[in-house]
């Protein structure tokens, strides 16, 4: 429980979604600028619990990912800082070189064009990535042994706005698998908009919390009592879990959320209709099953109108019909 922790966090910088939140009433939004100062009393007070606590800092711009801060010195101011004696050093440094960078940043779109979608999965890699590289490398090469990466205890959080892409579930479910290999937990706060299903996968799966926020402007009591304990001290106070999790997955053939889909039993690809050959791994199946399946199908909306949500389990996947 005395051990150092290393969080890497992950904020979603969509400026039209965040024009959105701010503009919310019902419930009521914040404005980037509220969120960035509750986020960074946040992060000083991630460093201030503990001196050893690592920091790295992701911001998801709309189509690119960049690294906008680390404690471990990778990322750099160029404006002169000036000392004041009633700050904190290494409070102010984050602070400055996280604002420097998010302004020069934002300050390059222009408005006009429309945004790309955010770098969700590229910071969650290159997250992923910090933490093996400086963190479980750092530490087993200076204690030498099995368990140095768990005395770290290093988890990713992502404060989200911006609704799931379909067309990264792959991509996501791949951090999934190498955050869970990693030892990484991921938390999520959805600060604005409707439930991520991808990003509530993450965190069921990795023993993350999801929490999503209904008083954005209470967002920093929401970040002290949820994100702030490390994994290990969680077990002691009641961080909110989720009582519903989505577990639909998305079709590699169209990527669409489906809520029925036909699994391939070779390489396990996800489709939205039974397919006589798998796009991904070759296998060609029998026309008998296809034609069994494409029977067994429940007379559903057809595909893309989609109906309500659909009851979520508790525990465990949903279980596609394997063909073949
Ligand atoms: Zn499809
Ligand atoms: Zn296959």
């Amino acid at each position: 429980m005395d051990k150092p922790s290393h969080l890497s966090v992950v904020i979603d910088l969509s400026l039209t979604q965040w024009t959105l939140c701010a503009q919310s009433t019902n419930p009521p939004g914040i404005t980037l600028q509220d969120f960035l100062s509750q986020l960074l009393a946040f992060l000083n007070a991630h460093i201030a619990c503990k001196d050893e606590n690592t920091l790295a800092v992701f911001g998801a711009f709309p189509g690119q990912s960049v690294m906008l801060y680390s404690s471990t010195g990778e990322v750099t101011t160029t404006t002169a800082e000036s000392t004041d004696a009633n700050t904190y050093r290494p409070f102010r440094t984050l602070d400055s070189t996280i604002m420097s960078s998010i302004a020069e940043r934002l300050d390059s779109y222009d408005g006009m064009t429309e945004e790309a979608p955010i770098g969700l999965v590229g910071c969650l890699t290159k997250a992923l990535c910090y933490i093996n590289r400086t963190i479980t490398t750092a530490l087993s090469s200076s204690q030498g042994g099995e368990g140095a990466a768990a005395s770290v205890d290093p988890r990713i959080l992502v404060l989200s706005v911006s609704p799931d892409q379909s067309s990264t579930y792959i991509p996501i479910m791949n951090s999934i698998f190498s955050a869970q290999k990693l030892k990484v937990t991921i938390d999520v706060g959805k600060i604005f908009g409707a439930e991520n299903v991808f990003l509530q996968q993450a965190a069921h799966l990795t023993g993350g919390a999801y929490v999503q926020v209904e008083r954005a402007d209470a967002l920093l009591q929401y970040m002290m009592m949820s994100f702030l304990p490390a994994p290990a001290i969680r077990q002691l106070i009641s961080v909110p879990t989720q009582d519903r999790v989505d577990f639909r997955a998305a079709c590699f053939c169209h990527k669409r959320i489906v809520e029925i889909g036909f699994v391939c039993s070779v390489c396990l690809s996800i489709f939205c209709q039974p397919v006589p050959v798998c796009s991904t791994c070759r296998t060609k199946f029998p026309m008998k099953t296809l034609q069994r399946l494409r029977d067994a199908r429940p007379l559903a909306a057809p595909p893309g109108n989609a109906p309500p949500r659909p009851p979520v389990q508790k525990n465990g996947t949903t279980t596609p019909a394997r063909p073949g």
